[in-house]
């Protein structure tokens, strides 16, 4: 996720800085470079300022897309790292919204923490 400095940091829409009591979404570097809504994908945003982007659904589809995409692929890196630490949160979330891809379902069943052999 993109890094937020309340205060400090600028909202990649309307420029001014992101404020701590105001409602805030960030998001990861998600699209390729040269992509034309690039800069917005490792940044922060007014979560007001997203509802009246013009590129609101197109953006929100593609992260969607992406995340999706990525939980259904196998990664020896991944399945690794969830031998080691358990199945992180973020995965968990994206599993409630996308379903469960067959390659974690041996973890799932394992109470969600393996053991170590
Ligand atoms: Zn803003």
């Amino acid at each position: 996720m993109a890094i937020i400095i309340f205060g400090q940091t600028k909202c990649s829409l309307c420029k001014l800085p992101l404020e701590e009591k105001q409602e805030v979404s960030s998001f990861p570097h998600f699209l390729k470079e040269g992509h034309q809504l690039w800069a917005y994908s490792d940044s922060g945003m007014h979560t007001a300022c997203i509802e009246t982007w013009e590129h609101k659904d197109e953006f929100l589809l593609l992260y969607k897309t992406v995340r999706r995409d990525h939980l259904f692929t196998e990664s020896a890196e991944m399945k690794e790292m969830i031998r080691l630490h358990g199945i992180p949160d973020w995965i968990k979330e994206d599993v409630k919204e996308f379903g469960m891809p067959n390659w974690l379902q041996e973890f799932w069943d394992s109470n969600e923490k393996p053991d170590l052999l």
